[in-house]
């Protein structure tokens, strides 16, 4: 063979070939190894490294389909939010039996979401109109929904909301506690608040409310404050009282690892729930509302030891001036992780139309680093929202997020408006209700009134400022009359 190899003159072509065989083979096998080692770095560790929550797999450096989906929410690549979710300045809420989730991120850096209340209550029991609600508030664009149900049939409530949406799902369990056991408050035991957790969290709640910051040292401190609304979180007055009534210390505080321990196997997100949060202008950034907050953060460094996801929850009513500093106070005191205010309501003097009272504090809140705003109806203070309230609602929270987005120069927020302004120069409505944060209203609005000539609406008619500067501007005549 090598003899008629030389003879024939192929030895060389011969060489040649094999060798550009043997160096493809290695390539090849180079970039197979690379590309393995760059799975490695992201997909594929998923399915070769063990964690129970979010940040427990962004502490191992592994990409979780939860961390690209809220990523992807964001526009933003998945390296960017990794650490940022390690250090708990980020959570995603992603509870491991919510199936039906498209994971969203909260915090530092992301879109400020909003959040929508509602459930059964006693005084308001009908199943099918809270779960419309919630069907409805997910089409309008809640980031989040809470079930604060606390009556009746509220586990099956919870788990058909949890079913359908695939919006996070958050609860306040010492509410539901309270209806499920249907006994005295001072007779629920510490353990049997835990099996409401326990429950919840088997559930596939993506987040909980939990208020263990109002602590035995906190409550003193609360009454000597002589506060002049006293405390006005629901169930930090449930825990307040039940501290009273029993002498104990407040269970979620005093079993706060058990807790964690929960939390961690089903990746709850906990929302330290800020129980002396203020509930008048009067009382805000007050003695009790700071010392709940120190504990707040004592409480964040712990959950996070057990990489458990933390959000913090903030006030309440505040006039305008305290907001931006309590937003730094907090991010301080709590090292960083998500706020999730309650508001602000920035006066207390305007019942029926809290969701602008709200909307105002949101947007300077969110604008101030909040990440995370729960919504106010018109009807707070005053009953449970109906459809309208709750529309009312998310429109004003989202304004106020939105807002607070552009203040924050948070990625591609400002093109909404730019795009929206477009439309109004080039006098398109059709558009403009296609972009509109509310597209029912303004349509319905134009079609109520109609004008004379069609590009103008009835404010200004032919004396339309935008029609007139279009027509002068390209050189056309402008005619008034
Ligand atoms: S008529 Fe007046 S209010 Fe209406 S679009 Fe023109 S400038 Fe704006």
């Amino acid at each position: 063979m090598l003899f008629w190899l030389i003879h024939t003159g192929k030895l060389i072509y011969f060489y040649y070939h094999a060798r550009r065989m043997i160096l493809s083979f290695v390539l090849f096998r180079l970039l197979k190894v690379n590309q393995g080692l760059a799975l490695k770095n992201s997909i594929n560790t998923e399915d070769l490294m063990h964690y129970n929550t979010q940040m427990e797999a962004a502490r191992q450096g592994i990409i979780t389909e939860q961390l690209k989906s809220a990523a992807k929410n964001e526009g933003r690549d998945f390296h960017d939010l990794l650490s940022l979710v390690a250090q708990g300045k980020i959570a995603i809420p992603a509870n491991k039996n919510h199936t039906n989730l498209k994971p969203a991120g909260i915090g530092q850096g992301l879109m400020t979401k909003i959040n929508v209340n509602l459930g059964i209550s006693k005084d308001c029991k009908c199943f099918e109109t809270e779960m419309n609600k919630a069907k409805k508030a997910i089409e309008l664009g809640a980031d989040a929904i809470m079930d604060l149900s606390s009556y009746g049939k509220t586990r099956d409530f919870r788990q058909e909301l949890i079913r359908i949406s695939p919006v996070m799902i958050g609860t306040v369990p010492i509410y539901d506690a309270v209806g499920f056991y249907d006994k005295d408050l001072a007779t629920i035991s510490a353990e049997e608040f835990l099996e409401v957790v326990l429950s919840h969290a088997e559930d596939g709640v993506d987040f909980m409310t939990i208020h263990a910051g109002i602590n035995r040292a906190t409550a003193e401190r609360f009454k000597k404050s002589g506060r002049l609304t006293n405390i006005v979180s629901r169930g930090g007055s449930l825990l307040f009282a039940w501290m009273e009534l029993t002498g104990n210390e407040n269970p979620f505080y005093e079993h706060f690892d058990k807790v964690l321990a929960i939390c961690n196997k089903y990746d709850v997100t906990i929302s330290l729930g800020d129980a002396c949060r203020p509930g008048s202008i009067h009382d805000s950034t007050d003695p009790s509302q700071i010392e709940e907050l120190i504990v707040l953060g004592e409480l964040t460094q712990e959950a996070w030891k057990k990489n458990v996801q933390v959000m913090i929850e903030g006030p309440g009513h505040m006039a305008i001036n305290e907001i931006e500093a309590n937003m730094i106070i907090q991010k301080r005191l709590c090292h960083g992780a998500p706020f999730y205010v309650l508001g602000p309501i920035v006066t207390d003097i305007a019942p029926g139309y809290d969701h602008i009272t709200s909307a105002i504090g949101g947007a300077i809140a969110a604008a101030s680093g909040a990440d995370f705003l729960c919504y106010v109806t018109p009807a707070e203070h005053l009953r449970l929202p109906d459809y309208e309230d709750m529309k009312d609602g998310i429109i004003a929270a989202k304004i106020a997020a939105h807002a607070g987005d552009i203040a924050k120069g948070i990625n591609g927020a400002r093109d909404w408006d730019y795009a929206m302004s477009e439309a109004r120069r080039n006098l398109d409505w059709n558009t403009m209700f296609q972009l509109a944060v509310d597209q029912e209203k303004p349509k319905k609005y134009r079609e109520s009134s109609k004008p004379e000539i069609e590009d103008s609406c009835t404010m200004c008619g032919k004396m339309c400022a935008v029609r007139n500067m279009n027509s002068i501007l390209s050189g056309k005549p402008v005619n008034i009359l």
